[in-house]
């Protein structure tokens, strides 16, 4: 928010959250009344970065959010001139790369849900229909199926498959189309799913399947490559392998994944470069993707954990090329969508900069 709400936790002297007067009512309505937490408020004409390093010592070290806003932190380091500012990302890490089992039930109760929307498809995607039509109705069914809100919602159709991050425009899908859906919610206990499919409308041409072919071996090969002790980026090499010997290296644009909780994308990331050891509790995605600028693309994304003995996926829907509307016409006419606003549209776009893989 534009008005300063901060917890500021110290080693010795308490916890406190900051708040602007208004908002004290939620402060006390919140989680924190019922934790050790004191509740510190500020009126409008006072200056809160005062007040934030009254409850700090005066020489040390503070560790600040990733997150939080530049003028915050200039607004805190004025305040406190003799603190030396740092970045909390490396200390929270570990913390929020390592799910405890109540987040990997969350977590799992996410996944069945997104699954839940993959597996009603055929309603919604055919030929005649825009990506924007879909979009909308995958964004209601989002909702439907449990999550509190629809964050990102990609349909990508025939040539803007080739675009991994894609959303959804007025593009007619059409027979011959590769369709890449890729969706991400947040569920009431605030865990997110992800999950990416690709479609295709009518029978695939034989190139297409070569390729998808090569996209599901990379898909599996990394996540049977999962075990504690793994590096992230040997299951980055593991997707990526498969994919330069069949000749795609450089149409395999982005990581191999990313890890999930609270934020859609967080530790750990599955990178070349970035060597982080797996350990049982990381939730992360595995999604390899192949995109042929200007003609097609195709990327299957599984949530998946690490277990004492390997890998388990959180998501179950099937990673075959799902052939849609091979038999019918657009004669059939199009679902209603007329009275359907998106939903959550901006949630995701103002948490993490709206970018999905
Ligand atoms: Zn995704
Ligand atoms: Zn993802």
């Amino acid at each position: 928010m534009d008005r300063l709400t901060c917890l500021v936790i110290t080693g010795t002297d308490g916890t406190h959250i900051v708040v602007p007067a208004l908002e004290v009512p939620r402060a006390e309505a919140s989680p924190l009344a019922d934790a050790d937490v004191e509740i510190v408020s500020w009126r409008e004409e006072e200056d809160p970065f005062a007040l934030v390093a009254s409850l700090l010592p005066t020489r040390g070290v503070v560790a600040v959010d990733d997150r939080m806003w530049a003028n915050m932190v200039l607004g805190l380091r004025d305040a406190s001139p003799y603190l030396t500012i740092r970045s909390a990302g490396a200390i929270l890490r570990d913390l929020r790369a390592r799910k405890s089992p109540d987040e990997v039930a969350a977590l799992r109760e996410a996944a069945a849900a997104v699954d839940a929307v993959h597996a009603q498809m055929p309603k919604w995607l055919r030929a005649g229909r825009t990506e924007r039509q879909v979009a909308a109705d995958l964004r209601a069914a989002v909702v439907e199926v449990g999550h509190a809100t629809a964050d990102f919602v990609i349909v990508a159709s025939g040539p803007n498959s080739a675009s991994p991050h894609h959303e959804a425009s007025e593009r007619t899908i059409q027979r011959g189309d590769a369709v890449i859906v890729d969706i991400i919610g947040t569920m009431p206990s605030r865990y997110l799913s992800d999950e990416t499919r690709t479609y295709f409308i009518g029978e695939p041409p034989t190139q297409y399947r070569e390729l998808y072919t090569v996209l599901q071996k990379a898909q599996e090969e990394a996540f049977t490559a999962v075990m504690p002790g793994v590096s992230t980026q040997s299951i980055d090499a593991a997707a990526r392998d498969v994919i330069a010997a069949a000749g795609y290296a450089e149409y395999f644009v982005h990581r191999t994944g990313h890890g999930i909780g609270l934020e859609a994308h967080e530790e750990p990331y599955i990178l070349n470069g970035h060597p982080q050891m797996l350990e049982p509790g990381m939730v992360f995605s595995i999604e390899p993707g192949i995109y042929i600028p200007g003609v097609y693309g195709a990327r299957i994304e599984d949530i998946v954990l690490c277990t004492e003995s390997g890998a388990e996926r959180l998501n179950h829907r099937p990673r075959d090329i799902a052939v849609l509307d091979s038999h019918l016409s657009n004669r059939q006419g199009d679902l209603p969508t007329a009275n359907r606003e998106p939903v959550g549209q901006s949630t995701f776009e103002e948490r993490t900069g709206g970018t999905a893989v």
